[in-house]
């Protein structure tokens, strides 16, 4: 068996976790897990790792990027057609989720690559995906509180 092999599989289980597979890529990785010890190990591994995540009550970012979509766009409703500039923040908060969703795969593995590199626990290397996908979101909101400080403080 090469190393493409089980690259796939670790694809494909990381994808798992954050997005849906195809019917015919969840019977590769079932044939490959069945007969990969090293991959089924992984597997398992992180599968303690997500529920001692869960068991912290830490939600995975895919339901947070979901509330806080919704959140975006029910806000952007709210909004006076006079006011752009302040639904311009909104859209750029909303689209940075996207894009934090949309690299999620790359990041997983770039966290996992560096995270052996360094020695690091599974733990730790995996708290930092979830920061990488809070910051962004976290910064956006900042900028829109601010934002509302400032006019509120500026019109007194
Ligand atoms: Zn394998």
């Amino acid at each position: 068996m090469n190393g493409k092999l089980h690259e796939r599989a670790q694809q494909l289980m990381a994808k798992r976790r954050i997005e849906s597979v195809s019917d015919e890529e969840q019977v590769w990785l079932a044939a490959h897990l069945a007969e990969c010890e090293a991959c089924t190990a992984l597997d398992a591994q992180t599968q303690s790792a997500l529920s001692a995540f869960r068991a912290m009550n830490i939600e995975l970012p895919r339901n947070l990027a979901e509330r806080t979509q919704l959140r975006v766009r029910l806000r952007a409703e709210e909004l006076p057609a006079r006011n752009p500039g302040r639904f311009f923040l909104w859209a750029i908060a909303g689209v940075s989720w996207l894009l934090g969703l949309a690299s999620a795969p790359l990041v997983w593995r770039g966290f996992e690559w560096a995270g052996g590199q360094l020695g690091l626990p599974r733990i730790v290397w995996q708290a930092g995906v979830v920061l990488w996908w809070l910051v962004p979101g976290i910064v956006a909101t900042g900028t829109i509180l601010l934002q509302k400080w400032a006019r509120t403080n500026v019109t007194e």
